[in-house]
């Protein structure tokens, strides 16, 4: 079977569950809380990153680098710029395996 065929019929958890990581020595994404807690009303990063790696506890973002998929959403929609975001070391990071 294919790895196409396997995906379609794996839900996105699973396909996320399946994915590998090679992290390196430095944080590749640093938030910026002090913007957060000030500047920030909607939180749309954790409405947006596919990874849930944005959550909300007590009122204050938590960040958790586990699971980033690399994709970049959480740059692209912060509106503070409070996301500073680097692609790991070469050869670092996450390894997709369904895709
Ligand atoms: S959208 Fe940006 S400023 Fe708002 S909580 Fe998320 S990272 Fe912080
Ligand atoms: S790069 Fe993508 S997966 Fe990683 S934290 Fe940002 S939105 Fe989430």
């Amino acid at each position: 079977m294919s790895e196409i065929k396997v995906l379609k019929k794996m839900k996105i958890d699973e396909a996320l569950n399946a994915n590998v990581w090679d992290v390196d020595h430095r944080p590749h994404i640093i938030v910026d809380y002090e913007k957060c807690r000030k500047l920030c009303d909607k939180k749309v990063c954790t409405l947006l990153c596919p990874a849930g790696c944005y959550t909300l506890t007590g009122g204050e973002i938590l960040f958790s680098y586990e699971g980033c998929v690399e994709c970049g959403t959480c740059r692209i929609v912060c509106p503070h710029e409070a996301v500073t975001w680097n692609y790991p070391l070469s050869g670092r990071g996450v390894q997709y395996r369904f895709g």
